[in-house]
């Protein structure tokens, strides 16, 4: 896979280092074998959980449904803070793009919107089989309203470049669209705040895989405490769009630790892999 011109990138990256590794870091075929087995198979509709089929099939005789009376059913009122939560949701998940894009523009969902300069919406293929998530925008990208144009963003292109993508050719977003002050990590509360538009952005686009860099990203897309290192390599899901989901080193991690970088191009190759194999069924 590697020719003249994605090498030409990874010598860029300064990852003269990643070339003469690959093969060490090369997955053995049967690492290879057991991530495919990972891979989701087609949903086979007949095949109910056990759970529900063991009830299903307790016992032959029918079940008998209590007549329970119509209003029975009827919700309590919302509260007032449930009202305005509903209000601010409302209708996000039948927004088109632009729509979308104006809603998150002028967000006021949480506490980041009293300092961000710009929010931070995405940008790429609107219909990229690859969608990279990144945790949340830092300085360069709230001043430029874009993700990943800082030097972790500059690294995060390099590696896509090395297996074939241009950078408009993904979709590039992250879980916040606002910066965080001082870069710290989101609050369970602004990620909840942004949720509704990143799982619109995935209904619109329908990926074939997203990616998610770094640990918060990893940690808050799959509801995890587990590390990077344990949760990459295999194919998990991105359960509120069934969206199937890999994991690998933040470009900024690897700024700091680049002895990291040949994990993140064995990463990175089983992600083309992947795709290619979506491509091809
Ligand atoms: N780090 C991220 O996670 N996202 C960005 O957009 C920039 C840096």
């Amino acid at each position: 896979m590697i020719d003249s011109r994605r090498k030409a990138y990874l010598d860029a990256m300064g990852v003269e280092l990643w070339v003469s590794q690959v093969p060490a870091a090369l997955p053995a075929r049967e690492k290879e074998q057991a991530v495919e087995a990972e891979l989701p198979a087609s949903p086979q509709s007949s095949e109910l959980p056990p759970s529900v089929s063991k009830q299903a099939m307790a016992g032959d005789a029918p079940p008998v449904f209590e007549q329970i009376p119509a209003d029975a059913y009827e919700e309590p009122p919302l509260t007032e803070e449930e009202e305005e939560v509903d209000s601010v949701f409302s209708g996000v998940s039948n927004l088109d793009w632009p729509a979308l894009a104006e809603r998150v523009s002028a967000c006021r969902n949480c506490a980041l919107c009293e300092s961000r300069t710009n929010t931070v919406f995405g940008v790429g293929d609107q219909k990229a089989p690859l969608m990279i998530i990144g945790e949340a925008p830092g300085a360069d990208e709230d001043k430029q309203g874009e993700p990943f144009v800082g030097r972790a963003g500059q690294l995060l292109t390099a590696i896509l470049k090395a297996i074939g993508f241009e950078r408009d050719q993904v979709y590039i977003a992250n879980v916040l669209k606002c910066q965080p002050p001082g870069n710290r990590d989101p609050h369970v509360d602004e990620v909840a705040a942004c949720q509704p538009y990143l799982n619109r952005q995935i209904e619109l686009i329908q990926p074939k895989l997203i990616l998610a860099v770094g640990g918060v990203a990893a940690k808050n897309l799959l509801s995890t405490d587990q590390s990077v290192g344990r949760l990459r390599g295999s194919v998990h899901e991105y359960v509120p769009t069934g969206t199937p989901l890999m994991v690998t080193y933040h470009p900024a991690y690897l700024l700091r630790r680049p002895e990291e970088k040949a994990k993140t191009w064995a990463d990175l190759q089983q992600v083309w892999r992947y795709l290619r194999e979506q491509a091809d069924a």
